[in-house]
């Protein structure tokens, strides 16, 4: 991705630099071709040439760009599961998923990491957003997901013989799993989306249920480690949980149903979980306008109790939350993201800094790239985010683009009211 040349100086806004510490009241940001060469009080800038372009964030907030910790690219506001796969094909879904990572960017998000996609999209997506074809996140992608077959991505009946294309790649036993990562490994995927568990959304592989054996999630993560991927699964239930943790899991989704032997194995890898839970908020919420049956809303409810329960328990026992929505269903659309955020503010209970620190610092730790964003500190890339409005009284106002003076990567404005005005 190209960077910034020459300087640029964003001032007179408070200061969030992302590491939960408190804002600086009058903060300043030095950038210098594309990466950040100073970032605090205002007072103690480095001078700067007279005639170096400025950003005013006066009233304002100056913060790292957010990230996206579970994103779908591929998912275009599905109304059933069954659409992500047949309903369009992959040409038409490359373009829809083209549009949600300019989208993504302009509502403040600089770097995302995907939480599976069809075929093979995001490895190219990736492709032409780090060549400056199209305007995105920044990317750490995972390709196809893995499930057990019959579990909760299994979804199409055996009498219509279709089996699946698209979206997954379905295992029976360790081999075949070990098969199905070599496969993303060879496609170019950093990450390798798996299914321990099943989900609310599921008739039979639902949110208590298991969706691989402990010999498969071995297998796969085992295999994924040996060519240096990392690993995520969709993880309900605590067997699920347990069973991940122990064969090494990189990142837990969801994490719903924590118990203290779970917290234990958590703390003691210190492994981060991205709950994701505004896509169960929206599904309780909209779920009847959307003509979800009752089972299913019954169980998001079920799931966005006990996840938002466990995130609580995570967060006070010292553990790393990732902020990730799991946007790409029609009633949880993309566009949405900043969302997920609100709702841990408003209704799980954590603090503004806590909650941007997650969306942002952990967000980075997560892809790898914390030593590149995820904090507005000295030497990293200039992923910034200038907000018309005091983010951390009203974490609200990260939900409206219209606010965004100027979403920045690498120095470079890439949406928000200053885009394409230079600077
Ligand atoms: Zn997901």
């Amino acid at each position: 991705m190209e960077s910034g040349k020459g300087a640029l100086l964003i001032h007179h806004g408070q200061l969030v630099d992302g590491t939960g510490a408190a804002p600086v009241p009058d903060g300043a940001v030095v950038v210098r071709d594309g990466r950040i060469r100073y970032a605090g009080p205002r007072k103690g800038a480095p001078p700067t040439e007279p005639d170096v372009p400025q950003v005013d964030a006066r009233g304002g907030t100056i913060m790292p760009g957010l990230i996206e910790a579970h994103f779908h690219a591929t998912y275009f506001n599905v109304a059933e599961l069954a659409d992500l796969d047949m309903k369009y094909p992959v040409e038409y879904v490359t373009l829809l998923a083209a549009s949600n990572a300019k989208l993504a960017l302009e509502c403040g998000y600089t770097a995302a990491r995907s939480g599976g996609c069809l075929h093979n999209i995001d490895v190219w997506l990736r492709k032409a957003i780090d060549s400056g074809l199209c305007p995105g996140p920044r990317l750490a992608v995972s390709g196809r997901e893995i499930c057990g077959a019959g579990g909760l991505m299994d979804w199409n009946p055996e009498y219509w013989k279709l089996g699946m294309e698209g979206l997954i790649l379905l295992v029976n036993g360790p081999v075949e799993a070990r098969a199905a990562v070599r496969k993303l490994v060879k496609d170019g995927a950093e990450w390798v989306k798996i299914y321990p568990t099943g989900d609310a959304a599921s008739p039979s592989a639902d949110h208590r249920a298991l969706c691989m054996t402990a010999e498969e999630i071995e297998a796969a993560i085992r295999e994924a480690h040996n060519y240096r991927l990392k690993v995520m699964g969709h993880c309900r239930a605590s067997e699920g949980i347990k069973m991940s943790l122990r064969a090494g899991m990189d990142t837990l989704e969801h994490a719903t149903f924590m118990d203290s032997e779970a917290l234990d194995l958590l703390l003691s890898r210190d492994t981060p979980v991205v709950p994701a839970l505004h896509f169960e908020h929206a599904s309780v919420v909209r779920g009847k306008e959307f003509k979800l049956p009752s089972w299913c809303i019954d169980g998001h409810k079920e799931t966005l109790e006990a996840g938002a329960e466990s995130a609580r328990m995570i967060l006070k026992a010292g553990g790393r939350l990732g902020m990730g929505g799991d946007y790409g269903f029609a009633w949880n659309p993309h566009g949405d993201y900043a969302r997920e955020l609100s709702f841990f503010v408003d209704t799980v209970g954590f603090s503004t800094l806590e909650t941007i620190k997650c969306a942002t610092k952990t967000g980075a730790e997560i892809m790898g790239r914390e030593k590149e964003i995820g904090t507005l500190a000295e030497g990293k890339l200039a992923d910034i985010l200038v907000v018309d409005g005091d983010v951390v009284k009203d974490i609200k106002v990260l939900e409206d683009r219209s606010r965004f003076i100027a979403v920045l990567q690498g120095g470079i404005v890439k949406a928000g009211r200053l885009a394409g005005k230079g600077g």
